[in-house]
């Protein structure tokens, strides 16, 4: 017997038919003896409606109202599914987040988890029965109700699972676990049965959206065992989980790519103590992210500075860095969104050598050209140009060894 919260993402609420598949299996959890929460997101699409509605009436909406607003999508599945599991006689009943509480901070739109209650919850399901939590929202210190940001019902599920003491969070959704790379890219792409949370967060941040990725960071501050599955097969998934869970660590667990990438170059400036200062303060606050940033050694007295950004923050750097050139005293600014982010990640680097000489021996064999390298601990990345971004991730697929036989 295990205590088990399962989440359910919108495709798998995403109609009746749907809902009655996971009332299905959640009755089939409740069978096998386990003590079961259930955390729904709302049905696929709805969120973007409510978000659509609250866009049309006024792009300067009310934060607090747009939290009313969009908070009901998964009130809907929440009594739905409720319905469905008495229907077919297991004893269930539905919770929105000021019931619990789930309380939050008061940033309306993406509020954080302070606290959640969970004896009360803990002891209906000790009695039997099955609580059915609508995700993604909570209550604000002001009594109000918020959301967690898009996607955030992952993070009340992970949450949810540290606040009963659950054994495991299931987190099910349309894709059946993990990939060590995009599937649609690359066909010989092979599902891990096992990632650590530091992987599973750098691969996030890289473009591959399973989880959102602020419940992976609460999944491994908690220690919450993890679960990634589909609700349309009965394939185990993969489990995110400790590093020492893992036996045999490979070298590297996954390779992620993203075209959300610019890159943004200040031409010849000055070398001088501040400058890298003069270009990036300012950058920061106006709150635009950068990534990676390369400088290379001058000879005449001034140096070129590349970065990357998101694409959509491109023109706001662009007019920040116009705004100041003649205080920081460029040649010029040259942009390139044509680019992609290719990176391999994997915690066995820490141990390994040669990671990156075998993802510039890749790429070179390939006649890709690099234009931009950062490293961290677990994670290698290069900046390329964005037409080899499938060849790209084919060719490192390959080369580390993660081709399915
Ligand atoms: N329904 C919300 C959204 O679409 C939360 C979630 O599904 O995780 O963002
Ligand atoms: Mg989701």
């Amino acid at each position: 017997m295990a205590r088990l919260v399962m989440k359910f993402g919108g495709t798998s609420v995403a109609d009746l038919e749907r809902i009655r598949n996971v009332a299905a299996r959640v009755a089939q959890a409740v069978a096998a003896g386990d003590e079961v929460a259930v955390v729904v997101s709302a049905m696929a699409g709805a969120t973007n409606q409510l978000v659509g509605w609250c866009q049309e009436l006024s792009p300067l909406y009310d934060a607090r109202e747009y939290d009313t607003v969009v908070a009901t999508g998964e009130q809907v599945t929440a009594g739905l599914l409720a319905i469905a599991l008495q229907t077919i006689g297991v004893d269930a009943r539905s919770w929105v987040g000021w019931q619990i509480p789930i309380a939050t901070d008061g940033q309306h739109g993406k509020a954080r988890i302070d606290h959640i209650e969970g004896a009360e919850l803990i002891r209906r399901m000790q009695a039997g029965q099955v609580p059915i939590v609508a995700g993604f929202q909570g209550v604000g210190p002001d009594r109000r109700i918020t959301t967690l940001g898009r996607g955030g019902s992952d993070t009340s599920a992970v949450a949810l699972a540290a606040a009963l003491q659950a054994d495991r969070c299931d987190i099910y959704t349309d894709v059946d676990g993990v990939y060590t790379t995009d599937p649609r890219i690359v066909a010989k792409a092979r599902k891990l049965s096992h990632i650590t949370y530091e992987e599973m967060l750098e691969l996030a941040s890289v473009g591959a959206k399973v989880l959102q990725t602020r419940s992976v960071e609460l999944a491994m501050k908690e220690r919450v065992r993890v679960q990634v599955l589909s609700s349309f097969s009965d394939a185990p998934g993969t489990l995110v989980v400790d590093e020492d869970e893992i036996m045999e660590q490979e070298m590297v667990a996954g390779i992620a790519y993203s075209r959300d990438e610019a890159k943004l170059t200040v031409r010849r400036v000055p070398d001088r103590p501040g400058v890298a200062a003069a270009v990036f303060f300012p950058l920061a606050e106006a709150g635009i992210n950068v990534d990676m940033i390369v400088q290379n050694v001058s000879e005449d007295g001034t140096t070129d500075m590349t970065f990357t950004l998101n694409k959509t923050e491109l023109p706001r750097a662009r007019a920040v860095l116009e705004s100041l050139h003649d205080s920081i005293g460029y040649a010029e600014l040259a942009a390139d969104s044509n680019v992609a982010k290719i990176s391999v990640v994997g915690v066995g680097m820490r141990s390994h050598a040669g990671v990156a000489g075998t993802m510039f021996k890749a790429l070179a064999g390939r006649g890709i050209n690099i234009q931009v390298i950062s490293t961290s601990e677990i994670k290698v990345s290069v900046l390329i140009a964005a037409e080899y971004t499938e060849l790209a991730v084919r060719a490192l697929h390959t080369a580390y060894g993660l081709d399915v036989a």
